[in-house]
Formats: C-alpha cells, sequence, structure tokens
C-alpha cells in the first residue's frame, strides 16, 4: 500500500498567535495512524515555532521553497542543510506560485530538488497545467515537461524519496477543483511516465492532489486510486477544515 500524505501549505500566512492556536488543534485532534502521514509548510520564519510545537506529535513539517544552492553568496536565499539542521522533513518544489511569479523554470526546479535531497529533505515536487493549456489539450505535455525535467536531471531513482503533487493552475485558491475524474487522469498519466522508467518506484509513488481541497470534495478525491492524499492550501488555515480533509485521507 503506498502512503498516503496530507501537507498543508500554509503560503504566506500566518503571526505567532494565530499558527500556535491552529498549531495546538492539529497536534490534539490528528494522532498517528498506521498509512497516511500528515504536514505543515509554513513560512520560513515560522519554522521555528512550528518544530518546537510539533516536537513528538504525529505531524511532520516542511518548507515551501529553497535555495538550489548548498552555501555561498545568495543574499535572501535559505539552503537545505539549514532546515533539515533543525528538523524539516519535506519541502515544495516547483510551486505553480514560484513558477508563475517568480520566473522558476524547469531546470531551476529541478535543481531545487536535486538540492533538497542533497540535504535529506523530501520533496514534494508540484506540476500541473493553466486553463488555457488545459482548454488546449496540452495537460499532459506540461505535466510531462515538468515531470521529465526532473527525472532526466535527478534519474528516476530519485523519486524514491520525494513526492509529486498536481496542482492544476486553475484550481489552485479558486474554489473550482479538478473532478475526481480529471484528477485521476493526470495522476495515472503521471504514474505512467515513472512506470516507464521503473515500474516499481512508480507503484510506490505517492501522488497527492492539490487545488482547492475542501472537506466537502476531499473524500471523492481521495477514493480515486492514484490519488494518494492532498497538498492543501487555503483550508490548512483552518483546523477543523484541515482535520477533516486528514481524516478523509485516512479512509483512502
Ligand atoms: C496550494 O497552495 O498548493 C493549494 C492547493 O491551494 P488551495 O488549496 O487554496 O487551492
Amino acid at each position: 500500500m503506498r502512503a498516503v500524505l496530507v501537507a498543508g501549505n500554509w503560503k504566506m500566512h500566518g503571526s505567532l498567535a494565530a499558527n500556535q492556536a491552529l498549531l495546538d488543534a492539529l497536534k490534539a485532534r490528528l494522532g498517528s495512524r498506521d498509512g497516511i502521514g500528515y504536514a505543515v509548510c509554513s513560512p520560513f520564519p515560522y519554522l521555528y515555532q512550528v518544530a518546537t510545537s510539533l516536537a513528538g506529535s504525529a505531524i511532520s513539517w516542511g518548507a515551501q521553497n529553497l535555495s538550489e544552492h548548498d552555501v555561498g553568496a545568495y543574499t535572501g536565499e535559505v539552503s537545505g542543510a539549514m532546515l533539515r539542521e533543525f528538523g524539516c522533513r519535506y519541502v515544495i518544489v516547483g510551486h505553480s506560485e514560484r513558477r508563475g511569479l517568480y520566473g522558476e523554470t524547469d531546470q531551476q526546479v529541478a535543481a531545487k530538488f536535486m538540492a533538497a535531497q542533497r540535504a535529506g529533505l523530501t520533496p514534494i515536487l508540484c506540476v500541473g497545467e493553466t486553463l488555457e493549456q488545459r482548454d488546449r489539450g496540452d495537460t499532459q505535455a506540461v505535466v510531462g515537461r515538468q515531470l521529465e525535467a526532473v527525472l532526466n536531471s535527478a534519474g528516476v531513482s530519485a523519486i524514491e524519496n520525494a513526492a509529486i503533487a498536481y496542482e492544476p493552475v486553475w484550481a489552485i485558491g479558486t474554489g473550482k477543483t479538478a473532478t475526481p475524474a480529471q484528477a485521476q487522469g493526470a495522476h495515472e498519466y503521471i504514474r505512467g511516465l515513472v512506470a516507464g522508467r521503473d515500474k516499481s518506484l512508480a507503484a510506490g509513488l505517492s501522488i497527492l492532489y492539490g487545488g482547492s481541497v475542501k472537506p466537502d470534495n476531499a473524500r471523492e478525491l481521495f477514493a480515486m486510486p492514484d490519488v494518494d492524499g492532498g497538498l492543501i492550501g487555503g483550508a490548512a488555515l483552518v483546523a477543523d477544515d484541515f482535520v477533516a480533509i486528514c481524516e478523509a485521507g485516512a479512509t483512502h
């Protein structure tokens, strides 16, 4: 059975007080369960708060970005080793907001993916098409290009310590969710691409869906055979919603 992961992406939201209330609620309500992992990915300044609050709990934590460089004169950047040094487990790479707003290229995302693994972190690689690309029938071409950039640079074996998040750009923060069939189609395609290089790694790969996952649609999305959890934005900031989504993941 593949590991299910439900990861929250807080984006640039939070304050010490709001985070504490959220973390305390999650800690009280999410216990460890076989076959499912939970994680929260906070902004950099709050990682220490997250790490100390979640110590000893069933919830892991991660960052939302890292530098592709290991060390050096890169003002404003944060390396994988810095994250790892105080216990970070996951890091999101290639989120569509990083690609779209900050111009991260497929090659840069691949470099970040490899930097994360060099530091002992598990990258959550985001891939996904815009609405325009979907309407043109280019979903597979776009997702394939984004994924292959990483597979070609890192090698397929790198997939063993990674998760992929299929996040159609048109569904992120818009309230429009991919239908379970649309999500399944993209996830199956992603798994197939990896299987073309290594069948057993593909079978064990966790592929998360992200894009307006809410308590009322999580169960039907997570019921799809190739949907192994979710990357959750807006709903990860509301304890009741995130817990409900995690519970839907636990029944996958
Ligand atoms: C995201 O930020 O990765 C995301 C999926 O956001 P939302 O759930 O708000 O669409």
